[in-house]
């Protein structure tokens, strides 16, 4: 833990892909780096990811020694578990102030042995694993996280003191405390990546009302290496699905959500395009195809847009394999009254404007990207402009796409408006490059 006061060239804040990226780039040019993530391990979306597109690498293969790197750099101070109250400006250095909210296990004393985990009753949703199967109320994050240390979720925690009892090194600690720290900083990047639109608020398609309708984070779940089960299953039955359809653009490119998607006024409707989804669909098709090589694949589309390097021939490539693609705008998901489970898909057929219908067994959400600028709430004296979609406003697009309204402060990654994974890091070592230079222009 940082002592009070202590003053760092840049504060990262969020530990995804780009905010490893940003801080990595800093620390390696020699500048002191604390790196404040608010979940229990760094990693982000892309540690949940099976593949990535278009080249079909294994996503934690990926990212997992980047992790590492981050965790062990000694110009990087990592704070995990941590919300960042307040920050301020006072002759040239930022002033932050920090709460490290407890998680009831000295991570000093951990050892990540797991002993707890087994002998703990509770049994809660597995946040990781997008709430397909559980995990114990105290556990390690996921499998892959970094720190591997547990923590204690006590809104369930049920005080039977049974991990207490197992842990060798007596790193239970039921009276930890949120603990405020304050620090100051030359430089903040922010990097706290996006949301994912939900899939409830488009009550059409019958997201959480019928099991069988899943969102795309969860099969990249349900298909990656380290995935839940060790087959694609349906979540109704367990069984092995063989028709899947994907809807793509469910909540992007859309501007009949008004009111729908909780994110204020800003972006009630979502008429951008969110830039991954056709391609994480197309990935995620090909997946399927060896997976399940019997299964009937449907993508339901409006235009697919192949823009990056080598994405069009991976679109072609999907076609060479069978993938079906069908023009279609999808108005209605309804589960047939048989018990068996499937659903019944009904759509217009863009390319004959006829409305037709079709079975599929289990569908596919491809959900869009959303903002997450809660971050803007803690800078109290100047303001952190937001665009007109509610991303963190860059205010040079074209020159400095990650200087942001407040001098100081750069923005990085799917924090300024989506992104996939090598822009997210393109878009960090850009911010990180600003950041250098800034505070070399303060010496
Ligand atoms: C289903 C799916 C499949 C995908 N497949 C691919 C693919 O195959 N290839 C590809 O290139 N891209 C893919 N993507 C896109 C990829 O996930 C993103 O490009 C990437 O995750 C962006 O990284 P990021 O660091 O900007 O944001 P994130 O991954 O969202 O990370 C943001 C981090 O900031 C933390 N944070 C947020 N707010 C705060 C706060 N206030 N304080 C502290 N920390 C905070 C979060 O906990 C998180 O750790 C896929 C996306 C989805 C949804």
């Amino acid at each position: 833990m940082p002592e009070n006061k202590k003053t760092f060239d840049a504060l990262v804040v969020g530990g995804g892909i780009a905010g490893q990226e940003a801080a990595l780039s800093l620390a390696n040019m020699d500048y002191k780096v604390l790196l404040v993530e608010k979940e229990l391990s760094i990693g982000g979306k892309m540690i949940q990811l099976s593949k990535v597109f278009p080249t079909l690498d294994c996503a934690a293969c990926i990212t997992t020694p980047k992790m590492s790197e981050t965790a062990r750099h000694p110009n990087i101070q990592l704070l995990l578990n941590t919300d960042i109250m307040e920050i301020t400006k006072n002759n040239g250095l930022f002033n932050v102030n920090l709460t490290i909210q407890p998680t009831y296990v000295n991570p000093d004393l951990c050892t990540g042995c797991q002993l707890c985990e087994w002998a703990c009753p509770v049994v809660i949703v597995d946040k990781y694993n997008n709430n397909m199967v559980g995990q114990k109320a105290i556990s390690i994050a996921f499998s892959l996280a970094n720190p591997k240390v547990a923590a204690i979720d006590m809104n369930h925690c049920i005080h039977c003191k049974k991990c207490e009892k197992v842990c060798e090194p007596k790193a239970i600690d039921y009276e930890m405390q949120p603990k405020n720290i304050n620090i100051e900083t030359k430089t903040v990047i922010i990097a706290t990546g996006f949301n994912l639109f939900k899939g409830e608020n488009k009550p059409q398609y019958g997201f959480k009302k019928f099991p069988n309708v899943i969102d795309a984070m969860q099969m990249d779940r349900l298909i990656a290496p380290t995935r839940p089960y060790n087959a694609v299953l349906r979540p109704s039955d367990g069984k092995v699905p063989d028709k899947i359809a994907y809807v793509l653009c469910t909540g992007s490119r859309d501007s009949s959500l008004e009111n729908a998607i909780g994110c204020g006024a800003e972006c009630s409707n979502n008429p951008i395009c969110s830039q991954i989804c056709c391609m994480y669909s197309i990935k995620q098709a090909q997946l399927l195809m060896g997976a399940l090589p019997l299964a009937d694949i449907t993508i339901y589309y409006m235009d697919i847009r192949a823009f990056g390097k080598g994405y069009e021939e991976f679109f072609q490539q999907s076609k060479g394999m069978g993938v079906n693609f069908i023009k279609g705008k999808v108005a209605k998901i309804n589960q047939k009254d048989d018990n068996s489970g499937d659903l019944i898909l009904r759509y217009e057929d863009v390319t004959t404007g006829a409305l037709k219908e079709a079975n599929h067994d289990l569908v596919v959400l491809s959900v869009g990207v959303l903002p997450n600028n809660g971050i803007t709430k803690v800078f109290t004296d100047e303001k952190l402009e937001l665009d007109n979609q509610g991303f963190i406003k860059s205010i040079d697009e074209l020159v400095s796409p990650s200087l942001t309204s407040i001098d100081g402060v750069f923005v990085a990654g799917t924090a300024a408006g989506p992104k996939d994974i090598p822009d997210s890091i393109l878009s960090a070592g850009s911010a990180a490059s600003e950041a250098a230079s800034y505070i070399n222009s303060t010496l």
